[in-house]
């Protein structure tokens, strides 16, 4: 048994067999092996070699001449390959000479070897290298469970394991078999967490070297609450988490009992409590959840996992399907978040040197004005369902948020030309997600209708911390006091200028966040749906008086570790069984 700390991002307790995915991407980790485990390794090479063969001798038959004999020609050659001794040979020596695990010695040998052909000038055997990687995957596939691609056609419950998940794997998972997440890399606001917590599936990344420990089909202990995560555990550990899982559980019900209840604090005051989603079908989650409508609609997952754009009707349906849920309440459509993490990387010639300071968001969407109006026609047609707004992401000046709303009045006039009805007073806000935009609040606040504050990015921005990057992740913190003094500050501008103000980022689902933002002034918060009933249950057990307390003490305060102690033991006296 062994046991990894990371970062808890998704809450829940799930136990389960592990499939290691993402190895046709990412170099395989040198894992060290003792003496007595060789023999082990040595035969699990053995084994892979014989599956790999009898997989490809079963392609192969199936290739009739006429259809596929190049194919056929193709895998007769990684035939001759796998069925060569002496390749086996080197593999199992690295594994004795080395001591390294089976995976790690397929992987060095025929990249060895592949290196060697891809350095002879002859481009028939250069070209040789491109069947020795796949020659590698095939065998890799062996022994690390399942393809990617399978993932999909999953029919066992598993737990997923990874170096790093993509926003669109992880929205591709079937949350029906995929129970459990475990990253190396990663970090609380990476974009993959946040669809984790959206889908339900408890999470823990940042585990730095977690797949150099596990093999696939291992069993593995995800604990989503605490940040843990345990291989292979003991009989008397899975009983523990069984009992704890059926806890977390019940504490689940429980919160559900308060659904019906305001979200009102003791001394009577009301916050709006939103949902954020990233695909229409989790409106009717957040309904149930007892939220009050959306608050970020994170339309950029409408590009992801599709090899084409979606069309006007596309996006029109998937608005439409969202606004007739919530009715009158409001659903906040964010215009695409594209760039940076999410798809336009892998559409690109050469990836951008630092995407997240790249073309981004509305950059993006300003420089693609064809794609940006089909958006807005949709959103602008959906108005008519509800009470939808359009909100711009990661304006960094005035004058994107302009060119944004120019382009947005151009495509109400081309809509009027089409006599095709849209609601004319509907709000217009943005993001405040990076430090000019707080700094410049103010002056923003008198072109926006509403601003919603981004914390992950704007945390992100501010302390210069990738909010992915697992190296730096104990330097990512809203709680540092750079922070929250651009958070006041925002807060503090859109009071002055009377326009309406959110926080959407995840600082809002934190139950340790809530007095200090209550403090601060915030009265609508933005979250994903699993988490409205434990921030609801704190809001409801306490007065504004001891949030401005709190806020008015924390202000005073220099360092962040201190402020989040002084937050998290506050936040503990309330609702302990969250922490
Ligand atoms: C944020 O940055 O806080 C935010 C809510 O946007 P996203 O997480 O989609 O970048
Ligand atoms: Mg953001």
């Amino acid at each position: 048994m062994e046991i990894k700390k990371g970062i808890a991002v998704s809450p829940g307790v799930s136990i389960g067999k592990c499939l290691i995915i993402d190895s046709e991407d990412y170099r395989i980790p040198r894992r060290q092996i003792e003496a007595s485990e060789r023999l082990v390794e040595v035969q699990r090479v053995r084994n892979a070699f014989r599956e790999a063969v009898r997989e490809l001798t079963e392609l192969e038959e199936a290739q009739t001449q006429a259809a596929g004999g190049r194919i056929k020609d193709i895998f007769a050659v990684h035939l001759r390959f796998l069925r060569d001794r002496s390749l086996r040979r080197k593999i199992t020596d690295e594994v004795h000479s080395e001591s390294v695990s089976a995976e790690y010695a397929v992987s060095t040998v025929l990249r060895q070897i592949a290196a060697h052909f891809t350095n002879v000038k002859d481009t028939y055997i250069s070209e040789r290298a491109a069947d020795i990687y796949d020659i590698e995957r095939r065998l890799l596939k062996q022994l690390l469970g399942h393809k990617r691609e399978d993932l999909g056609r999953l029919r066992e419950e598993i737990i997923v394991v990874a170096r790093e998940l993509s926003p669109t794997q992880t929205a591709g998972f079937n949350k029906a078999f995929v129970k459990g997440i475990a990253s190396d890399a990663g970090g609380r606001t990476s974009h993959a967490a946040i669809v984790a917590r959206s889908l339900g599936i408890p999470a823990v990344v940042a585990l730095e070297d977690f797949t150099e420990i596990v093999h696939g089909g291992d069993t593995v202990i995800i604990d989503g609450n605490r940040g843990l995560v345990i291989v292979n555990p003991t009989d008397e550990t899975i009983e523990q988490y069984e009992a704890y899982g059926r806890e977390f559980v019940a504490l689940e019900h429980k919160l559900d009992g308060i659904r019906e209840k305001p979200a009102v604090t003791r001394d009577g005051v009301r916050v709006m409590l939103l949902g954020n989603i990233e695909f229409p079908d989790e409106a009717e989650a957040v309904l149930q959840k007892g939220g009050d409508g959306v608050g970020l609609y994170r339309t950029e997952f409408l590009y992801l996992n599709r090899p084409t754009e979606p069309s006007e009707e596309e996006h029109y349906r998937a608005y439409a399907q969202t606004v007739r849920v919530f009715q009158e309440r409001p659903v906040v459509i964010r215009t695409v978040d594209l760039g940076a993490d999410k798809y336009t990387q892998s559409k690109r010639f050469a990836p951008e040197p630092n995407p997240f300071l790249g073309l981004r968001s509305i950059r993006f969407c300003l420089q693609n004005l064809a794609m940006f109006k089909t958006q807005l026609r949709a959103i602008l047609r959906a108005s008519v369902l509800g009470q939808v707004k359009i909100m711009f992401p990661l304006i960094t000046n005035l004058q994107e948020l302009m060119q944004a709303t120019m382009i947005l009045h151009d495509v109400m006039e081309d809509l009027d030309e089409e006599s095709i009805e849209y609601r004319r007073d509907l709000e217009v806000g943005i993001m405040v997600e990076t430090p000019s935009a707080a700094l410049t609040a103010s002056t923003l606040a008198r072109e926006a209708d509403f601003f919603s504050i981004g914390t992950n990015d704007l945390t992100q921005y501010t302390l210069a911390v990738d909010r992915g990057n697992e190296l730096v992740s104990p330097l990512y913190s809203p709680a540092d006091p750079a922070v929250l003094r651009l958070i006041r500050t925002v807060i503090q501008d859109a009071y002055r200028a009377q326009i309406d103000l959110s926080v959407c980022g995840e600082m809002a689902s934190e139950p340790e966040y809530v007095m200090i933002l209550l403090g601060l002034g915030v009265r609508t918060l933005s979250l994903s749906a699993p988490l409205i009933p434990e921030v609801k249950q704190v809001i409801r057990s306490v007065t504004l008086e001891d949030c401005n307390i709190l806020t008015r003490k924390v202000l005073g305060m220099n360092s962040e570790r201190q402020i989040a102690n002084y937050l998290r033991n506050a936040a503990r006296k309330i609702l302990p069984e969250a922490f």
